[in-house]
């Protein structure tokens, strides 16, 4: 019944997506998902199970412990570990984008020979600290500031939405060490310890994202060497501009994955239930929903393995990943919210997975760059 088409994957591709969608038959069955959600509790022993199979090194290239393979296959991981549980996948971008890609984009060599062997087999979560309460949409606007002192740096200031970094190893903390420089230009990233003294880490209540969760984190004169700095000091900006393709792209497969579970949910429940003697199924008005979420799903996958070919290839494609963002997140909400209407009063329970699409897709709406900012990127890409 899942999405079966094989967009042009290798023998081999094909290969990594049954184990993949394996491991997610035995290792993230509903139930899992369920009292993931419930009981907030992140998929960690699924994660280290996955991290055994050697999935977090796919795309590190092979010198650094990897198997050196790409963006398809990173999509393929991506969007079958969703289909089980969104967050699971979301742990996994985690280490292998905002860790180990940064790192192979803008990070150190002394860095990446530190981190990148760690990431690959698992034994290293890594996060992202952006957002700030007031930095969002504008996220040039960062004020945590890092000052240097003596061979290192102070940094004061206060995240908020930073999402597994009470997990993390490191995360990618973006600061501001020139504020007399215009904004885009006086910003510099550093690869920080959360568990250094000074962090102080408080988990947020959300609608969504209930098992691996969101925190505020506030950072009160926490030391950091210089060994930490990623990239070049106020370059920052620049090197997080460089890895925006690949996250939306990233999230674009995740949330491929988790429309095609809230689909294949609606499917099933439309052959089983029966009302006025048939299944509703046979109803046509539901027929048609089924047939546009259908369309929904299949137009995410085009568009996030499009997206992937071009990373792959090193195309440019600074519109395609705002547009597979904004497309694959709306069409997840799109189908999370018609499944709602099919499951009709049964989707209100934690019984079937479809109010936890229906919380989760909300969010998807809003982060990684919300649908406004992907639509007013699209249109500069326009010429407008
Ligand atoms: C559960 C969760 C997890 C998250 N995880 C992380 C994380 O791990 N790391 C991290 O750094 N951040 C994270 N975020 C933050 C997320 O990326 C931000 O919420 C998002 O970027 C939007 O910022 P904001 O919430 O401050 O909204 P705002 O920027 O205040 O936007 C509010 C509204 O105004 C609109 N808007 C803003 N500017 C414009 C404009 N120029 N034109 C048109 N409309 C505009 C927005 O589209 C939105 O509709 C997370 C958020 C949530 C809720």
């Amino acid at each position: 019944m899942r999405g079966d088409r094989d967009f042009g994957f290798t023998d081999e591709q094909m290969m990594l997506r049954e184990s993949v969608r394996d491991f997610v038959r035995r290792e993230v069955p509903d139930e899992y998902a369920r009292r993931c959600d419930r009981e907030r509790i992140a998929p960690l022993d699924a994660f280290d199970k996955m991290a055994d199979l050697g999935w977090l090194g796919v795309a590190i290239p092979e010198q650094y412990g990897g198997s050196g393979l790409g963006f398809v296959e990173l999509g393929i991981i991506q969007e079958e570990l969703s289909y089980g549980l969104l967050e699971l996948a979301v742990l996994f971008y985690r280490a292998t984008v905002h860790g180990a890609q940064s790192l192979l984009t803008y990070g150190s060599e002394a860095q990446r020979q530190k981190y990148l062997p760690l990431i690959a087999a698992g034994k290293f979560k890594s996060s992202m600290s952006l957002t700030e309460p007031n930095a969002g949409s504008d996220a040039a606007g960062v004020q945590t500031r890092a000052v240097r002192d003596g061979d290192g740096f102070v940094i004061n200031g206060a995240k908020v939405f930073n999402s597994q970094v009470d997990l993390a190893d490191r995360t990618v903390l973006v600061t501001r060490t020139d504020p007399k420089a215009p904004a885009h230009e006086g910003i510099s990233l550093f690869f920080v310890d959360p568990r250094s003294p000074g962090v102080t880490i408080e988990r947020l209540e959300t609608l969504c994202f209930r098992s691996v969760g969101t925190n505020r984190v506030t950072y009160e004169n926490v030391r950091v060497s210089e060994d930490d700095l990623l990239g070049t000091l106020n370059g920052g900006w620049k090197h997080l501009m460089t890895n925006l393709n690949k996250e939306r792209f990233s999230l674009a497969a995740q949330v491929t994955g988790a429309a095609q579970a809230a689909l294949d949910c609606a499917l099933q429940y439309a052959r089983d239930r029966v009302q006025f003697g048939k299944p509703i199924g046979k109803f046509q008005a539901i027929q048609h929903k089924l047939a546009d979420m259908q369309i929904a799903v299949h137009t995410s996958r085009m568009l996030t393995y499009d997206l992937a070919r071009r990373l792959d290839a090193g195309i440019a494609c600074r519109k395609e990943a705002s547009m597979a963002k904004v497309f694959t997140s709306e069409a997840y909400f799109r189908v999370a919210d018609e499944g709602m209407q099919i499951l009709g009063g049964y989707s209100m329970t934690p019984d079937f997975p479809m109010e936890r699409h229906y919380r989760d897709s909300r969010l998807m709406r809003i982060g990684g760059g919300s649908s406004e900012v992907m639509r007013t990127s699209i249109a500069k890409d326009l010429g407008l």
